[in-house]
């Protein structure tokens, strides 16, 4: 029986591969970027249409729609009770620049469509739609419904979930093409930190005038430059360079008028992966707690960060948050802006959390020790994990559907960022690029694969009749 089902679905795509595809070229074609609000229009214009026309696909595919005041728009299969949802979005980044063939002109080559959005993530829902006109069209009987749900804002803040959730439930199980394969069911929390420290400036030398490092709270930091006063190059070098050699950054040293400018130069990586990157602030930290600084609040403070967040340190080690658990891995932290002067300084720290973290064990831990040296959190924002258990029936329907359809292991793994269903209870990433492809989302030339995305609409058919039928 499931043999001729999972035939009757092969060859219904076959049959259906240009039209699913013209209608993927179709809304790629349309920029939907955030823009301003107009009345009736969150998100601005382009959105607002973005919907309405995919609204009519969504009819002239014989489903039926409900926009909530175009800050979502739900497709339904039939009007019983909703057992699986499936979360998508019709937003998209910028298109930046850069692009081989004008963004939003879909332009098929090597098996590929490239396009703004055709993977992140109007293919796949566009996929998610012809699944549900698949099992209506193979005349499949289902005691429950399927929904897809299309956000409008889930890359610049996601105002558009809590607007819906405030009107109707989640659905009791769901997948979000919005990632990659397999299902990813396990999201980190994430812990982000500004402290800041003021104290007074007693003017003697040798001192450090100046610290910048790094940019983004999300991002490791590349780079970071300090300005020393009351030192010469030769001894500063003297004491760095083997440092930075045992670092692994590069170093530079330069008079420049009455000061030294230290500049180092690590590598820059998410903050979800601080390992993959080399933190230069971290490092420069390191330097300047070694120089024979003359006695000064300011200098106390640099100690104090130079052991808090020693160089190498991407898991919290110092600063007592190290855990980890067997499903989600390590915490990570990393040390992402530093600012510093005379009189005060400012620093921000990201950390992705494991299932087994909460407050109590992560910020609040953090706050006690960075307080013992003076440096106050000012802005905390936890974020809790997100963990689906990998032995729900639920979770075993989608890995044996894509073991069946993709011939590749079904396996669930975890991610260090955050997806569009953080947050939403037995909800998982599920697709919908291969493991390994690089779609290029939010950047030039983003693409899909053709062959995916088919596999993607009979792999959601066969899921949407596992669970509803
Ligand atoms: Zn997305």
């Amino acid at each position: 029986m499931e043999a001729t089902i999972k035939d009757r679905i092969k060859a219904y795509f076959e049959e259906q591969k240009e039209a699913m595809l013209a209608d993927i070229i179709d809304i790629v074609a349309m920029r939907s970027v955030k823009g301003e609000p107009e009345p009736g229009m969150p998100f601005g214009r382009e959105l607002a249409q973005v919907v309405e026309h995919t609204e009519q696909l969504a009819h002239r595919l014989g489903l039926s729609t409900k926009n909530f005041d175009n800050y979502v728009l739900t497709v339904n299969l039939n009007d019983k009770p909703t057992e699986l949802g499936i979360f998508a979005h019709l937003d998209v980044v910028h298109e930046g620049t850069g692009w081989t063939t004008p963004p939003y002109e879909p332009d098929i080559r090597d098996g590929k469509i490239f396009g703004r959005g055709v993977a992140d993530d109007k293919g796949p829902a566009v996929a998610a739609l012809y699944a549900l006109k698949a099992v209506k069209d193979l005349g499949i009987e289902l005691s429950k419904n399927v929904r897809v749900i299309l956000g409008t804002d889930e890359e610049s803040g996601s105002g558009d979930l809590p607007y819906y959730f405030e009107r109707e439930c989640p659905p009791p199980y769901s997948f979000s093409p919005d990632a990659a394969y397999p299902v990813y069911n396990i999201e980190k929390g994430r812990f982000q930190g500004t402290f800041t420290s003021q104290y007074k400036d007693n003017g003697a030398l040798p001192r450090v005038v100046r610290i910048e490092g790094g940019h983004t709270m999300n991002i490791v930091a590349q780079k970071a430059e300090a300005l020393i006063e009351g030192m010469a190059v030769e001894e500063i070098e003297r004491i760095c360079r083997e440092m930075a050699a045992d670092m692994k950054v590069e170093l530079t040293v330069v008079q420049e008028g009455d000061f030294v400018r230290l500049t180092v130069t690590g590598a820059s990586a998410h903050a979800c992966d601080p390992a993959a990157g080399n933190n230069a602030n971290t490092a420069i930290l390191a330097m300047l707690a070694a120089l024979p600084l003359a006695e000064s609040e300011g200098k106390q403070r640099i100690c104090s960060l130079a052991r808090l967040f020693p160089h190498g340190d991407y898991f919290g080690k110092a600063l007592g948050i190290q855990m980890e658990d067997k499903v989600s891995g390590p915490l990570t932290c990393s040390f992402d802006i530093l600012r510093y002067d005379a009189a005060q300084l400012s620093g921000s720290i990201d950390c992705r959390c494991p299932v087994c973290s909460n407050e109590e064990n992560t910020s609040e831990v953090a706050d006690r020790w960075l307080s013992e040296c003076d440096l106050h959190l000012e802005t905390t924002k936890m974020v809790a994990p997100h963990y689906v258990p990998e032995d729900l029936p639920f979770i075993q329907t989608l890995l044996r559907a894509y073991e069946e359809y993709t011939g590749m292991k079904g396996e669930c793994w975890a991610m260090g960022g955050g997806t569009y269903v953080h947050g939403i209870e037995n909800a998982v990433a599920f697709g919908a690029c291969y493991p390994y492809t690089d779609v290029r989302g939010h950047a030039a030339d983003e693409f899909a694969v053709i062959e995916e995305l088919m596999v993607s609409a009979q792999l959601f058919t066969q899921i949407i009749i596992d669970m509803c039928r």
